[in-house]
């Protein structure tokens, strides 16, 4: 079972770094509410995105049929892949037909998902992730900690040195701009090499049959412009019905992201290059079976990143904390739906404040998704203790006299305890906290006599 308290206290430990990480993270969202801001339709957006992803996943098959077909008359190749399992072996194959050993991948939080770096780099394939931060997190052997942020808990520092190490830069050197020269570099080569490119899909047109990329390096539009095979991997709930909605998502979500009017590359894919060949994956990977679930909602995600910027306990927490390809509250959400037991102990990473359902794009109500996932989360076998707490505290708030008098008990007895048996081991809750010394009179009390002394 991943242990979010544990791990978490693992980040929080680098004061500095959680300070930073959190002023960082805090720092996007405030530009995420400027360009919000600018956009007097903004709300209208918003309720017009929720509208057609929740008719989308209604009639996804539909949907997923007319890409199909329409991505085939213009000479796309479209495969589908149940699992990760099958995503691995389709696009091992693929490469193999095409003698490809060198690949660049442009960022895919699918592809990381579904393990796809490991395998073929099992198989002999290099692989390099061209995002800058995913490049980043790949070299120093890490996993991205934010889905658009993939680096953000490394400092500039922490790159200089694994630039010098791998990229032979000065390790002194921190300087943003010489590190991103040298990746540049680097990575201009890789492209030059490359003879295939793998890409995310953020958006699939059902009715054109292409598909769109957003980027904002440039890198998938370099990835794909050299070698003659492009592989994109889609989870299944990227189609929406035409482009015709397009621009409503794509305002939407770079604002959301990071604050900007529009991602710097919005990519439109709609055929092969000629002489090339472009193939789309269709992935379900555990999709349907969400779908049919309680947290259907959750594929309405656009993966923008919002709501791990807003939320207190990512921003303090890290995004490692989760043990999750997507952190954050929508990631506690999808792993919650897809292992209660293992990720049991997401749900209660949240302060319940709601923040993330205020800036999400498409309106999905986390902070409600989230209460649900507790309600599942709590009847493993791990929360036993918990399960039995808060029977308790269901007992006592449907027995007001006996709540009262407990209360009561404990104003007067708990001043006089000795500390020790107060603060110990077994109080989780006291290890950083300190109890406030009680109120000599319950509220109860207080109100009594007040409505007494008016009489
Ligand atoms: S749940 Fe909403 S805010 Fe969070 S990443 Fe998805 S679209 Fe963005």
């Amino acid at each position: 079972m991943v242990d979010h308290a544990r791990n978490a206290a693992a980040f929080v430990s680098d004061i500095e770094r959680t300070r930073w990480h959190d002023q960082a993270l805090w720092f996007v969202r405030q530009k995420r509410d400027r360009a919000a801001r600018s956009v007097p339709e903004w709300e209208k957006l918003r309720e017009s995105a929720q509208k057609v992803k929740s008719h989308t996943l209604a009639h996804l098959g539909h949907y997923l049929e007319r890409f199909e077909a329409n991505a085939r008359a213009n000479g796309i190749d479209v495969r589908w892949a149940a699992d990760g399992a099958a995503l691995r072996r389709i696009v091992a194959e693929i490469l193999k037909e095409h003698g490809a050993v060198r690949v660049v991948k442009s960022k895919s939080m699918l592809t990381e998902e579904c393990g796809l770096n490991p395998h073929l780099q099992s198989l002999g394939i290099e692989v390099t992730d061209t995002d800058l931060g995913e490049r980043i997190v790949q070299l120093a052997g890490d996993h991205p900690s934010h889905i658009v942020l993939p680096a953000i808990h490394m400092k500039k520092e922490d790159v200089a040195a694994l630039f010098s190490k791998h990229l032979h830069t000065d390790p002194g050197n921190a300087d943003a701009h010489y590190l991103t020269r040298a990746a540049r570099e680097h990575l201009r080569q890789k492209f030059l090499e490359a003879d295939a490119a793998i890409t995310g899909v953020n958006f699939a047109l059902a009715e054109e049959g292409g598909f769109v990329v957003c980027t904002n390096e440039g890198n998938a539009d370099l990835g794909t412009a050299l070698p003659n095979l492009h592989i994109a991997c889609m989870g299944l709930e990227k189609v929406i019905p035409s482009a015709k909605q397009l621009g409503v998502f794509t305002r939407l979500l770079a604002r959301s992201a990071t604050g900007q009017a529009i991602t710097t590359y919005t990519s439109h894919f709609m055929r092969p290059k000629p002489g090339g060949r472009l193939v789309v994956v269709i992935v379900d990977n555990g999709r349907s079976r969400l779908l049919k679930g309680r947290q259907a909602g959750a594929l309405s995600c656009i993966r923008c990143g919002a709501c791990m910027n807003t939320c207190p306990v990512y921003r303090r927490s890290g995004g490692h904390s989760y043990g999750t390809v997507v952190p954050g509250p929508i990631g506690s959400v999808l792993a919650g739906a897809s292992d209660v037991e293992k990720f049991a102990s997401l749900p209660f990473a949240c302060s319940l404040c709601a923040s993330c359902d205020n800036v999400c794009p498409v309106r999905i109500d986390l902070h409600a998704r989230l209460c649900d996932e507790r309600e599942e989360a709590i009847a493993v076998p791990d929360y036993a203790g918990k399960r039995a707490g808060l029977k308790m505290a269901a007992f006592l708030l449907r027995h007001p006299k006996l709540y009262e008098m407990l209360m009561g008990l404990a104003r007067a007895v708990l001043p006089r305890l000795p500390r020790g048996l107060l603060y110990n081991r077994f109080n989780l809750w006291g290890r950083e906290r300190e109890m406030p010394i009680p109120a000599k009179k319950a509220f109860r009390e207080l109100y009594r006599e007040r409505r007494c002394r008016r009489r």
